[in-house]
């Protein structure tokens, strides 16, 4: 079987072609190219849609995590709480601000912080007085929202900043309520692989606090003041391209439709696969937005081979904690110290994840997987 794309951006295309031809000639013909009305009008739509008081476009999901950490005053000397089984943006923002990482392990089935170590993390992190414990960067991992509710509640206790990588889990829910709400602040990343991506590189960030959003929309043009050549602090380059903005606005409108459509193709591999490797961990009031189907498996490499043999793409995120990368190893506690994201990452396999997937082509990947582990 050939020609299963692992994501399938050229068939979303065809569907929103005309659409997406006349928005960018708008923003063409208008000429405001950066921060201009189309990014204007994402932003409102993205509130709405996410049911915040503030969305605040940027220019990609690492700096929506980066912005933040600006804005909360976080830098040298100063902790931050992020799971070790992670897309390295997150970790990589700590330590671009100056703080220092500290990595938590991950729940072996759901792949998002493990609240008992996490705790544990922040007393240990308390008792070394090494590191002033300031924030916890909580990460939905392929989608799936974390326990939103227990970080929340742990996060008040400690008196901890709470932030949420959503980068993966844009369109998600939790209790009814969508991803983009459920941290004081939630950042999430349109590179055009993501649940919602535009044509190049873009991000967002989400809070109800307008004291925050104003920071942040300062931050994001260089800690503009009052006026454009008065610096009020120090801030990025942070903005999002017009044309990127009015892309984003033509595929929000169908981003529900896909969302179920991914929703679907999982309840399929589901079904087809739940006998011969653990299928992604699904909980009640949660609703992933599928950036990844991800199954655990011992067989891997027997899997991969005649996934490869059959002409069907596969991948693994991540095959190293972020704690035993090179750059990170003076973060972390080495080799052991992290069990479930270490074995983790010998067991994770991506399977191909798009609203286009038919249903066909799902049963055929998972017989391609069935066969290779009977
Ligand atoms: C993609 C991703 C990011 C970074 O987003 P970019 O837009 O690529 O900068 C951050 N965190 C996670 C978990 C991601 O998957």
């Amino acid at each position: 079987m050939s020609g299963v794309p692992f994501v399938d951006l050229k068939t979303q295309y065809a569907r929103l072609k005309p659409q997406i031809a006349e928005a960018i000639q708008d923003v063409l013909d208008d000429g405001r190219y950066i921060l201009g009305p189309a990014v204007t009008k994402l932003e409102s739509e993205l509130a709405e849609y996410c049911g915040v008081r503030h969305a605040i476009s940027c220019s990609s999901g690492t700096d929506a995590i980066i912005m933040p950490l600006i804005a909360y005053g976080i830098g040298p000397g100063d902790a931050v709480f992020v799971p070790s089984f992670t897309f390295t943006a997150s970790a990589e923002a700590i330590i671009l601000v100056g703080a220092s990482p500290v990595f938590v392990d991950v729940e072996e089935d759901s792949f998002n912080l493990d609240l008992a170590d996490l705790d544990a993390k922040i007393a240990a992190t308390r008792a070394g007085g090494k590191l002033n414990p300031k924030a916890i960067l909580a990460v939905d991992l392929f989608g799936l929202p974390a326990d939103w509710d227990e970080l929340n509640t742990l996060a008040d206790r400690e008196e901890l900043h709470l932030i949420s990588d959503a980068a993966q889990s844009f369109g998600g829910v939790y209790d009814g309520k969508r991803v983009g709400s459920l941290a004081h602040v939630s950042c999430t990343s349109f590179f055009p692989a993501k649940p919602l991506g535009c044509y190049g590189d873009g991000g967002a960030i989400f809070t109800d606090d307008d004291e925050l959003a104003e920071l942040l929309m300062s931050i994001r043009v260089h800690g503009q003041g009052a006026d454009r050549y008065e610096i009020a602090r120090i801030g990025i380059n942070g903005r999002l391209d017009s044309i990127q903005a009015a892309i984003l606005s033509v595929k929000l409108q169908i981003l529900d439709d896909e969302l179920a459509a991914r929703d679907h193709l999982a309840s399929v591999y589901d079904e087809e696969l739940k006998d011969a490797v653990t299928v992604p961990k699904r909980i009640p009031g949660r609703q992933s937005a599928w950036a990844q189907y991800t199954i655990k498996t011992d067989r891997r490499a027997d899997i991969q081979a005649a996934l490869n043999e059959a002409g069907i793409p596969s991948a693994i995120y991540y095959p190293k904690p972020m704690h035993l990368q090179a750059p990170y190893l003076p973060y972390g506690g080495g080799e052991g110290s992290l069990p479930i994201s270490e074995t983790i990452c010998h067991q994770v396999m991506s399977l191909p994840m798009h609203p286009y997937l038919p249903d066909d082509d799902a049963r055929r990947v998972a017989e391609v997987i069935r066969k290779a582990v009977a």
